[in-house]
């Protein structure tokens, strides 16, 4: 009998192994939004916070002696979630505001009245260092807690060149192991010294913050918000292309509230991601799939504001948009960190799969931020990050809703308790 190889950790007994693992390398679109690549009766391999090998329990039995094992007792495992837009950092909370919307007032009329965005700039600029980060480690734990291994983190409460450092450099301090992408987002909205000058405030973006931003490497991306009221197509285009040619990567909030341009720029820019797209346009979606922007699609943001409407999930699909789902997790419009819940608004609302909303939070996520050849599927060398869920067929895990099924959560190769 040929001898055993040691691993660090062997994950066994999943009744599949789901490891979007296969096809040509980049996101999985059209018909392969659903390709979950499975292997029955799967194993995973881990040895130095990388996988190893993925193969059926018995084989790998057989191939290795590991020093620890995680028994996956006919659960599934799925790759480590990828959540690609969230605004984790902030302070206070906006439970008030949220109230008033459930007795009918609308976002833009809580915006008008001093709330929305401004309020949490106010909050965000008065708390404390280390307020800002106790509320976002919490966030962070949870979010590993329900299977985030890995997450983007917007600035954007600052809303000026000290501020939006300051958020920048908090984030860089969430992590030290590469598992938060910093996003630059100064654009989130017109800062109140600044109201009624927003041509002003985008040239600070552009000549102050952007410089600077990349001079101390804080940020992977710059992401605007692209909406009436907000950032115009023109501005977002200005404040991007300098974001690009400081060497960001992209990122734009696209037609949410109203169509305007968002989809068409993110494609003519060649931006990584374009995200919520309810308004996009169906010459939007055409010029997305022909540039390969990734649809970053937030269900969660719909339900928490209230609306009947969600992202046109299935005509990008068949337009052979890549299709990704974030929590957009954030203060104002979706205050949650479980990406297992936005996979469940996105198979009612977004008309998906489960197995479409797997490659969703995994390797289309992962590619959206430019890491699909580091995390989001199972794959010998890729970082061992990965969930066993508590139930053995993975369309359970969107129609039992509301709960955490992550059972056991390994990250970097260790189990996560
Ligand atoms: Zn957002």
């Amino acid at each position: 009998m040929t001898r055993r190889a040691p691993c660090d950790l062997l994950v066994h007994s999943a009744s599949e192994v789901f490891t979007a693992a296969g096809g040509p390398a980049g996101p999985l679109w059209g018909r392969d939004q659903g390709r979950t690549f499975p292997v029955r009766d799967g194993a995973v391999a881990c040895t130095g916070g990388r996988i190893a090998a993925v193969g059926p329990t018995s084989t790998l039995r057989r191939r290795y002696a590991p020093q620890a094992e995680v028994d996956a007792a006919g659960g599934c495992v799925i790759p480590g979630l990828v959540d690609a837009h969230t605004h984790l950092c902030f302070a206070g909370d906006r439970a008030r505001e949220f109230e008033r919307r459930c007795l009918g007032a609308t976002y833009q009329e809580i915006a008008a009245a001093g709330g929305g965005i401004l309020s949490s700039v106010h909050a965000f600029r008065d708390a404390s260092d280390r307020q800002v980060l106790a509320g976002m480690r919490a966030l962070r734990r949870s979010a590993l807690l329900h299977g985030t291994t890995t997450m983007e983190v917007k600035s954007g409460y600052g809303l000026s060149a000290e501020q939006e450092i300051r958020a920048l450099d908090l984030i860089r301090r969430l992590d030290d192991r590469g598992d938060v992408v910093p996003t630059f987002l100064g654009a989130h909205a017109v800062p109140p010294e600044f109201q009624g000058r927003t041509a002003a405030y985008v040239k600070s973006v552009c000549e102050e913050m952007i410089p600077e931003v990349a001079r101390r490497g804080l940020a992977r991306f710059c992401d605007v918000f692209c909406e009436k009221k907000y950032f115009d197509a023109a501005q977002s285009r200005t404040i991007l292309e300098a974001a690009k040619a400081h060497g960001l990567g992209l990122r734009i909030h696209a037609d949410e509230l109203s169509s305007c341009g968002g989809a068409e720029l993110a494609a003519d820019l060649g931006c990584a991601s374009a995200d919520h797209l309810l308004e996009v346009s169906e010459a939007g979606i055409r010029e997305m799939s022909r540039a390969g922007v990734i649809a970053v699609l937030l269900p969660a943001t719909s339900y928490f504001l209230g609306m009947r409407k969600f992202a046109p999930a299935r005509r990008m699909i068949e337009s052979g948009v890549p299709i990704a789902i974030a929590t957009d997790c954030n203060p104002g419009s979706s205050m949650t960190e479980n990406l297992q819940q936005a996979m469940a608004m996105g198979c009612v609302g977004l008309h998906l799969t489960a197995a479409e909303a797997l490659v969703a939070a995994t390797r289309n996520a992962a590619w959206s931020l430019g890491m699909g050849p580091e995390v989001g599927s199972l794959a010998p060398g890729m970082r061992a990050d990965l969930v066993v869920l508590d139930v053995p067929d993975l369309r359970l895990l969107p129609y039992h809703h509301g709960v955490n099924h992550a059972a056991v959560v390994v990250h970097h190769g260790e189990v996560v308790g």
